[in-house]
């Protein structure tokens, strides 16, 4: 390392920029350092809007954090760049260091514009660019009060939807005659208007903010329009634009571009020597681009020019966006307002379904240049990267390929960027499916980076794999050609009841560690008989075998449910009581529950008899199967809450239990929008709304983490509990083995939507086959510790020897930590943990 890379700002595209060029200098020329003036590392400041209500800061870091284990990056967060001396070559920083560097990239963003209104400075007037920014917000809002937005663009539709989130019934202030007026035309301005008005949000289009009142208290109080409308309010949002941070130009007499930012060439350089400027604040060639998508290229193509790979050109930017709110689809690309000499457009509007779209083509109509979409973007995927390009086919088949034509991705020529933000072409994915590398929408984004930045190109990805005649075999097994859901279908119809029949007849061989408990599952959701009966015991895992979870040195845990978290100090004491007479180690896992670890396999059956007596009952922490209905305290104690979330979850808790799944499923109950019961990282979340419960599908954590989507807004309990017991049939009967709810909702074409036109619009017509099926679980359910209890023959499984059922195995040994038991060292190889399988024993409990 002999020459000093320092970055000035460690956002989106700083980030992207280190990465790059770590990437690229395997020799190790450069020692990085990054000033990084935000108090934490670099995130995703795209998916920002999710902070509010739906994501945690970490969940929202960018992947590549690893630089801070990388000898070679040297970050400075909260330390900002105060002034830059090309001469000497060095940058001063805000905490007094001077830094020297052999090349300088400045890195260093926007920052939001505030108009010059009066007011605009008080207490409770927000801008919308940071986490901070976001934590202010938060803090502010007020369940039930009026939030204005001042900016009807992108940010600011996000910004009110992200005020609805918090309950507050947010006004939208556009100066413009319409919404997203750099986007979207008058006839798309008009449906997105509709739109955006039946989420709630009020839209003030050709209104401007004229000032800003201020209050006894010191704070906003109202603010008043250029129409003549006041909205009284103590908090407001301006999302008016941005301004590049160019403030470093002055020290370092670099020049800047007619409308700010820090003119540089096609190559990102600025005037000076070794100094370059990338993402936002980069004037490029006198335009700056407020996406990041071209900040990302300008990133790659310094990257190459720092590590010898040539002088790579910024190659032009892709301005096409995609709005980010649920239930208000909006795509603008290309000349999306047709202003390129003798552009012709094709419009078509649907008025009675809210859809608008429109085609922008060259004046020969030969040449796709742009396109508006509202209401339905579903097309934008395949729509975007044809910009520029001949068309395919007919713009009416392009717009709607599923009436027959010659759309989707099949249309696409090869050299069309699929995903902008990695900038990775169609060709570049066939490439990797044909070659074999990438058999699935995974192995596409861990081979080309695909699909891994906004997530809008995913559904191309899927297709294109499709169109490669890419298979996936659903088979279970060598055993079964059947896949699981078929296999669920064969047994609810012909009544088989055993493992042996329904291999005789369905299947070949003596089946496996894949079906054996794939098919007991099926078996147990279907009967009422218990989970260890006669020949069904023997297809378990070892987990549902002795209903108890198997720990690293033999041993078991035992976790009783305890709904929602409630329990009485009696019961508590119970726990205690159990735990040191059996001499366990306790902990409280993240669901809520007390785990009990280091049973030997004997004395489970003593140790579940005192819990059932104590009104205790197994908590399912081995199967897939329910586990937690986690819970906040609600109305009951918090003085946020708008529902009794502690109710809710012990009624779906004491509901679900005991129900058999392809997986296991977790959930979640919050009392407000404020989410402490994290339920929309659950496999499905219930939150709290003045009006009733929000409900979300599919989400989970693990190594996969993701946020469940909507399905449902608004419900009564009834409702709820209605379209709840509809969504995990249709789960446990088509999912597939070991898919969880997450993976089985994408696994169909049109994903949430899909399942919600089955659960909720009942399409298909089987809501009340589902509901019935689950009533058949609710009345067949028994605690299936106390049935072994009562059951000699299935006690009799619960030893160690069966030749010397008292005798305890003597090879478990434990040692003692922080007063408490915890097994002896055992040299245990490192588990290879499967991406599907249960694993730790926090994870399998929590
Ligand atoms: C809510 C929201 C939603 C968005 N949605 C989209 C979208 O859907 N699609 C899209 O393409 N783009 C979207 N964007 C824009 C996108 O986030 C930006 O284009 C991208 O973040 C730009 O990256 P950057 O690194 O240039 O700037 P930034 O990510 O802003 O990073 C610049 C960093 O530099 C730091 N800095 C500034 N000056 C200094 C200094 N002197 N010393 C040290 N550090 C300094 C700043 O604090 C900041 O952390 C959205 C933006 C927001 C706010
Ligand atoms: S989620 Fe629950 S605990 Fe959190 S603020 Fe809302 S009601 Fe209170």
């Amino acid at each position: 390392m002999n020459r000093t890379l320092v970055v000035i700002g460690h956002g989106m595209v700083g980030h992207r920029l280190v990465e790059e060029v770590r990437e690229r200098d395997p020799e190790q020329h450069w020692r990085i350092v990054v000033l990084g003036e935000e108090p934490s590392p670099a995130y995703d400041r795209v998916g920002l809007s999710a902070y509010m209500t739906e994501a945690t800061a970490e969940e929202l870091m960018l992947t590549g954090q690893e630089v801070h284990r990388d000898e070679r990056v040297r970050l400075r967060t909260g330390v900002g760049a105060e002034r830059v001396d090309p001469r000497t070559s060095t940058v001063l920083t805000t905490a007094g260091e001077s830094i020297h560097y052999d090349a300088l990239v400045l890195a260093t963003g926007s920052r939001p514009f505030v108009p010059p209104v009066e007011g605009a400075e008080l207490p409770g007037c927000h801008v919308y660019r940071t986490l901070d920014d976001l934590d202010g917000i938060r803090a502010a809002s007020e369940a039930g009060a009026e939030g204005v937005v001042v900016g009807g663009g992108l940010l600011g539709l996000e910004a009110a939807d992200a005020l609805r989130k918090l309950g507050m019934r947010p006004h939208v202030v556009e100066f413009a005659p319409r919404l997203m007026p750099v986007q979207v035309d008058e006839g798309g301005g008009a449906v997105l208007g509709r739109l955006v008005g039946e989420l709630g949000i009020e839209v003030h289009t050709g209104a401007a903010v004229d000032s800003v009142r201020e209050g006894t208290h010191g704070g906003v109080s109202a603010v008043s329009l250029t129409d003549g409308t006041v909205i009284d309010t103590d908090l407001l949002v301006f999302s008016a634009g941005i301004r590049p941070r160019d403030d470093l130009a002055e020290s370092a007499g670099l020049e800047r571009g007619q409308r700010g930012g820090f003119l540089v060439d096609n190559s990102c350089r600025t005037g000076s020597a070794g100094v370059w400027a990338i993402g936002e604040c980069a004037a490029v060639e006198g335009r700056c681009h407020g996406l990041v998508a071209p900040g990302y290229q300008m990133a790659s193509a310094v990257a190459d020019q720092l590590t010898g790979r040539g002088d790579t050109e910024f190659g032009g930017a892709d301005e096409a966006t995609k709005l980010k709110l649920v239930g208000v689809d909006v795509a603008g690309f290309g000349d999306a307002h047709g202003r390129s000499d003798g552009a012709l457009e094709v419009t078509y509007a649907n008025n009675a379904a809210g859809t608008y779209a429109k085609l922008v083509l060259d004046d020969d109509a030969s040449t796709l240049l742009g396109g508006v979409l509202v209401g339905d973007a579903e097309t934008y995927g395949t729509l975007r990267p044809l910009v520029g390009k001949p068309l395919p086919a007919a713009p009416e088949q392009l717009l709607f390929p599923d009436a027959g034509g010659g759309g989707g991705t099949g249309a696409l020529p090869e050299d069309a960027t699929v995903c902008s933000c990695h900038n990775v072409s169609k060709a570049d994915i066939a490439g990797v499916i044909s070659s074999g590398q990438a058999e699935d929408v995974a192995g596409i984004k861990s081979c080309t980076k695909a699909g891994t930045g906004c997530g809008s190109c995913v559904p191309m990805l899927k297709s294109l794999l499709d169109e490669a005649g890419v298979v996936t075999s659903n088979a279970l097994c060598e055993h079964f050609p059947q896949s699981r859901s078929e296999l669920f279908e064969i047994v609810r119809a012909t009544g088989v009841k055993s493992f042996s029949e329904l291999i005789s007849r369905y299947g070949t061989g003596r089946g496996c560690d894949i079906c054996k408990p794939a098919v007991a599952s099926i078996l147990a959701g279907l009967s009422d008989a218990h989970i260890l009966d006669e020949e069904q015991a023997t297809l378990q895992d070892t987990n549902d075998r002795f209903l108890a979870n198997m720990q690293r040195n033999g041993t078991y845990s035992v976790v009783p449910r305890v709904p929602a978290g409630e329990i009485t100090p009696d019961k508590l004491i119970t726990l205690g009581q159990v735990a040191t007479e059996f001499g366990l180690y306790t902990k409280i896992t993240g669901g809520q529950r007390v785990d009990m670890f280091g049973a030997r396999v004997e004395q489970l059956p003593e140790i579940w008899r005192r819990l059932v007596d104590a009104g205790f009952e197994s908590g399912h922490a081995y199967g897939k199967a329910l586990r937690t209905v986690k819970s906040c305290v609600g109305t009951d104690w918090c003085r946020y809450g708008v529902q009794d979330s502690v109710s809710m979850a012990i009624r779906l808790e004491l509901r679900y239990r005991g129900l058999r799944a392809p997986h296991k499923i977790k959930a979640g109950v919050s009392g407000c929008a404020r989410e402490c019961a994290e339920a929309r990282s659950k496999d499905f979340g219930v939150i709290a709304t003045e009006k009733g419960w929000n409900l979300y599908v599919g989400g989970n954590g693990g190594f996969d983490p993701r946020h469940s989507g909507l399905l449902a807004s608004d419900l009564d309990d009834e409702r709820l509990v209605v379209l709840l017991d509809r969504f995990l049939m249709f789960y446990v009967r088509t999912a597939e083995r070991l898919q969880r709810t997450a993976g089985w909702i994408e696994s169909f074409d049109n994903g949430v939507e899909h399942v919600r036109a089955v659960v909720v619009d009942d399409v298909l017509g089987i809501a009340s086959d589902l509901e019935d099926a689950m009533a058949r679980h609710i009345s067949d359910y028994t605690d299936e510790w106390a049935a072994v209890l009562e059951d000699r023959e299935k006690l009799s499984r619960f030893v160690s020897f069966v030749n010397a059922p008292e005798a305890p195995d003597p090879t478990i040994e434990f040692t003692e930590e922080r007063g408490q038991i915890r097994p002896a060292p055992i040299d245990l190889p490192t588990p290879v943990v499967e991406r599907d399988r249960e694993f730790s024993s926090e994870e399998v409990s929590a």
